[in-house]
């Protein structure tokens, strides 16, 4: 069975005072037992994030990471430094990596290889471009991201990660994917990963969807049957809306 997981993006807003506040309001919550919550603060506050939820089933996760282990690259940060403050997941080739920092298939699947040799577990995105929707051509991109970034990768690392759907068209722009066009997307990715692994690989992995989950269309999304859960941006900026998503499974 895949775990149902849902994970917020922060992206770079929160300060160190708005991350300690917004974590305090997250801890007096009760989370699902069966729900894996995680969230990614910046690099600058993952070690006060971390102390926070120390005895929290929370888990704090980062947004990025270097593909190298260590040297002169100026502003970067490495898994060994990720793990060093508790962080044990991270969220690799998400679009706004992909386009505003130039990172290819072929960069992006040197980091996944560094993070499993780190024993680190990867969230890995995929999604296509509005145009590529527009042309019809959306499986065969995520075929193509699957293919570069990630299917490379041996059976026994699968333990170590979790897929993230995220139409680009639909991340920060208020439109979603359907509940159909989500599963119909999370179908075609599990049954490439049967294809080119297992089916018992396929069945076992969480697939999440990312592109505007507000409160209002989480439980929709979250009851197809290939949805495991989800990476959330804006709403999970908000305590109160990101916790009645991690409540919207069945
Ligand atoms: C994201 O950036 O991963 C995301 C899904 O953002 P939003 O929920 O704001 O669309």
């Amino acid at each position: 069975m895949p775990r149902k997981i849902v994970a917020g993006n922060w992206k770079m807003n929160n300060d160190l005072s708005e991350t300690e506040t917004l974590l305090k309001e997250l801890k007096k919550q009760v989370i699902p037992e069966d729900v894996s919550v995680m969230v990614a603060p910046s690099f600058t506050n993952l070690y006060a994030a971390f102390e926070s939820v120390r005895e929290h089933p929370i888990q704090v996760i980062a947004q990025n990471m270097h593909q190298s282990t260590k040297g002169a690259f100026t502003g970067e940060v490495s898994a060994a430094m990720l793990k060093s403050v508790g962080v044990k997941t991270v969220i690799i080739g998400h679009s706004e990596r992909r386009a505003y920092f130039n990172e290819t298939d072929e960069l992006l699947a040197e980091k996944v290889n560094t993070a499993l040799e780190n024993e680190m577990q990867v969230i890995f995105c995929v999604g296509e471009e509005l145009s590529d929707r527009e042309n019809g051509d959306q499986f065969e991109v995520i075929q193509n991201q699957l293919e570069n970034g990630l299917f490379h990768i041996s059976n026994d690392s699968w333990s170590q990660i979790i897929l993230a759907y995220e139409p680009v068209w639909a991340i920060g722009t208020g439109e979603t994917a359907s509940p159909k066009q989500a599963q119909e997307m999370h179908k075609f990715i599990r049954d490439a990963i049967a294809k080119h692994y297992s089916e018992r690989i396929a069945k076992e992995t969480s697939i999440l969807y990312g592109g505007s989950v507000k409160p209002a269309n989480a439980k929709e999304i979250f009851a197809k049957k290939d949805v495991d859960g989800g990476l959330i941006g804006g709403a999970a900026l908000k305590a109160g809306d990101f916790m009645a998503i991690i409540n919207a499974f069945e």
